[in-house]
Order: C-alpha cells, then structure tokens, then sequence
C-alpha cells in the first residue's frame, strides 16, 4: 500500500512550498525512531528531543511531513463533542474523561503557539452543534443537560438568532459552546515542523515498508535503506493498521472536504456579514461546515471505507458536486460553483471512539485514533507517548490512561461490512443535514 495525497488542499495551498527536503537514501540508526509526522510525529520528535537532546531522533513520513491528516482536517480544536462517529455519550462519568483529555489536548496546543508565537488564525469562537430538523432539539437538549452537569458554557439557540450569526436560514436549533477553537490547521502543522530540534533528523517521502524487532533493536525497511533504532512510536493514525499495529483495534475512514474561494465583498454582504464561525451537524454524518476569517466556506460531508485510501480525480469530483450541493442549500443566494478545491483525508477509530495511547512491545509505542480531535488530543498524546517511553510518568498520562480502552474489532470481511452499513445507515439519518 502506497501513502499518496491529492494536491488539492486549500490549507497546504495557502503555505510557502518547503525546501531542503531530505529522503532516506541509505541506511541509518539512531536511538528513537518515529513513523509518521503529523500532530502526533511531530509533538513526540519535539519532546523526546527535550528529554534526550544527546540521543539521535529519526522522524519519517511517507509523503511530506504534515500533509497527511493533520493538514486536511476541518481546524476544530474541540473541548466537547457531541457524536463520535457512530454514539453519541450518555454515560457522565465516560464523557467527563474524554472531555478531561480534550481540555489537556487545547492547553498543550496553547502553550506550543504561544511558547513559539505561532500565527495559526487561533480564534476563540466556539462551535455550534447545529440542526435543520426541529425534532433535534431532544438531542440538543439532553446534551446541555450534560454540559450543564460538567460545567461548560453553552447556549441554545433558535433559528433567528442562528441565521444573524450564520447567515444562512438553513439551521433551525443549534447549541453553541464556548470553549471550542477554530485555527488554520495547516499554519499549525507547519510551525510543529519549522521548530523541530536539532537532534532530529526529518526524513520525507520515506515509506515505511516493514518492520522487525530483534532482541536489542528494532529494523525498519524502507525504498532505500534500513533503519536500526532501539526505540519506536508509531504515529501514522489512520495508517496503524495497514503497518499491522493494533488491527484488531483500529480501522480507517476516508473523509472529504472542499474549500471555496473567498466571498466577495458583495457576496458576504448578501450573508449579512457574519463573523467568522464552525458548525458541527448534530448528526452523525451530517456535514461540518465553516466561515473562515478570511471569508471561504469550508465544507465535508462524506465518510467512508475506500480501498485504496486515495481517491482519484473522478472518485474526488463526486464528493466535491456532494459538497457544492451542500453550500448550496445552506446558502442559495451564493453562486453555485465556487468551490476552489477538495481534497481527501485519512482519520482513524476504533469501534468505541477511544484512543490508543499504549506500549505493545518492549521498546514500541504507539499513539493514534482520534477520529475528530486529532488536533489536540494528537499533540497531547504525541508529547505524552515520548515521556511514556522515556519511562517517566505525568498527570496527563494518568488522565490519558483513565480512559475507556478501545474495544476488539471483528475479522473482515465482517468489519467492512459492520462499518459499511452502519455509515449507510447514518447517512440515511443524516440525509437532511448533508
Ligand atoms: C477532512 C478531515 C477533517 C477533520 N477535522 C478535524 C477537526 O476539525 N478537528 C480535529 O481535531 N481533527 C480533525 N480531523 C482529524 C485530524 O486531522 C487527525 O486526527 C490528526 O491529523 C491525526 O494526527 P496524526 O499525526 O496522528 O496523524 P496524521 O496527520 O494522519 O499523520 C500520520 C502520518 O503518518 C504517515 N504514514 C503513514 N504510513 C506511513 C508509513 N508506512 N511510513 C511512513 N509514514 C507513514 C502519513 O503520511 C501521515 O503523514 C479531521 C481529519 C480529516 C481528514
């Protein structure tokens, strides 16, 4: 399985190209090796090198280093969810951990834009959890039921309200929390990747082919060359279970979105001039939609399990017509085509949305599957899973490993088709709010 990308994300289109890329060409060692430079990659390669700044750190990706996910994602760094892919949380006590997990995740991504004065267009807006479907507002309601229980500020709002803030008519309930943070994802990775120490080497378009633990080292195969290393964290999210780390846990999911251009200033006075803003749909496979500050929509609104994991051109401008209609209903008074790209991306679950954060050999580590909050919780648990091989301990480990576990996964072809017809059927329910 090759790991390729489109070239159509807007976020890595709005960066300067990088230069002086390094390939692995021949064989190398090294003390820490890390497969995979998204959030999780990189926050590792940046702590590890703290804790050991005379050891020798390698840190590989397959494609240019933060292009995979963590530069394709819709930029919610989100301190509550209300659907993790398939449930929705009714257990308090199951929610107030991972809501314990997503407040540490935006505190360590604060800290690193702040420490390293990173411009990611950070905006403390909050997020709305919105619906078409008047009938929602039962969801809507238990959930601030919830919220309220946990103490996060919230509000519900109606319709009139909505579309002052929105400039669409098309939600009728929404609930907004306060605490949610919309950035520039791109921006973010590409400041991880600019500060990375010294004792790191970054190699790029390097894919990791397979991998062998002797009894002292650990041999990684690459195109051109092998890496011996004493220690290794895996960090590729959606790709952990085609490198066979935890398959019986994990499995990925093929998300699209599409950018437009920005509005021009007659269009955006058509909107009613909204400020910048972030929904999530109340339904599971509803779409994401967002208003950035520089006024483009950013829309995704499809999930799926596609073999291989890239889509082509053709696969690619379906979803992107599936995206265009979604702009459409939202805002009809907008012109029809002005999507500027659309592009694919890789995220991973497990079946009861937790995360991995665990060793699974003496000497291998691994981090990954966020689905939807890979921002935070993936630099939270990057920088986490280098103390944990470092064999120190933290709050935050304590905290990450209170967390339900993740749950076994059945054998394909059952899985594939357990994911399959859950995602038919989620679209079905979400069929309004696509
Ligand atoms: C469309 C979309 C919208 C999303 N929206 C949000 C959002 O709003 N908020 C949020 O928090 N999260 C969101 N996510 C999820 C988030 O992007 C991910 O959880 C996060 O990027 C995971 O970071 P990571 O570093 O673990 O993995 P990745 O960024 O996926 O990095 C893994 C890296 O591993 C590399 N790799 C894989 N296999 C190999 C190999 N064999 N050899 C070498 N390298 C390899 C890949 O090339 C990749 O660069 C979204 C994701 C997508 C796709």
């Amino acid at each position: 399985m090759e790991v390729t990308n489109d070239n159509g994300c807007s976020w890595i289109k709005d960066l300067i190209p990088r230069t002086n890329i390094k390939t692995l060409q021949s064989n190398d060692d090294c003390e820490w090796l890390l497969i995979g430079a998204g959030y999780t990659g990189l926050s590792a390669a940046r702590k590890l090198a703290q804790l050991h700044p005379n050891q020798k750190i390698i840190l590989v990706d397959a494609q240019l280093a933060g292009e995979g996910a963590s530069s394709r994602n819709s930029g919610y760094l989100v301190d509550t969810t209300l659907n993790d892919g398939f449930t929705s949380n009714k257990e308090l006590d199951n929610y107030k951990k991972k809501t314990d997990i997503y407040d540490l995740g935006i505190q360590v991504v604060k800290k690193f834009i702040n420490e390293y004065q990173v411009d990611c267009d950070w905006n403390e807006c909050g997020k709305y959890f919105a619906s078409s479907r008047r009938e929602d507002k039962k969801i809507l309601s238990n959930f601030s039921n919830t919220l309220s229980k946990l103490s996060f500020e919230h509000k519900l709002l109606s319709k009139v309200e909505l579309s002052k803030r929105l400039g669409t008519d098309f939600y009728n309930i929404a609930l907004h929390t306060k605490g949610g943070i919309l950035l520039h994802p791109g921006k973010l990775v590409r400041a991880m990747i600019d500060v990375l120490p010294n004792n790191v080497v970054l190699y790029e378009n390097s894919f990791l082919l397979n991998w062998n633990k002797n009894k002292d080292s650990i041999s990684c195969k690459f195109k051109n060359g092998t890496i011996n290393t004493k220690r290794i964290i895996f960090a590729t999210n959606g790709f952990l279970k085609s490198l066979g780390i935890k398959s019986n846990y994990n499995f990925p999911i093929t998300l699209t979105a599409s950018m437009t251009r920005p509005l021009t200033n007659n269009e955006y006075k058509l909107i009613g001039k909204p400020n910048e803003w972030g929904v999530l749909s109340v339904r599971p496979m509803g779409a994401t939609i967002r208003m950035t500050k520089d006024r483009r929509i950013l829309i995704r609104n499809t999930a799926e399990i596609h073999n291989p994991y890239k889509l082509n051109k053709s696969e690619l401008d379906k979803r992107s017509i599936i995206q265009r209609i979604g702009i459409k209903k939202r805002f009809p008074q907008l012109p029809y085509d002005i999507i500027q790209s659309s592009w694919s991306g890789i995220v991973s679950r497990t079946r009861n949305s937790s995360q991995i954060f665990e060793k699974i050999d003496q000497n291998v580590f691994v981090a990954g599957c966020y689905n939807g909050s890979g921002i935070g919780v993936g630099t939270l648990f990057g920088e986490q899973i280098a103390i944990k091989a470092s064999n120190e301990n933290t709050k935050e480990i304590e905290t990450i490993e209170a967390r339900n576990k993740p749950t076994w996964l059945p054998p394909q072809p059952f899985l594939n088709l357990g994911i399959k017809t859950r995602l038919i059927y989620e679209r079905l329910r979400a069929k309004s709010e696509i």
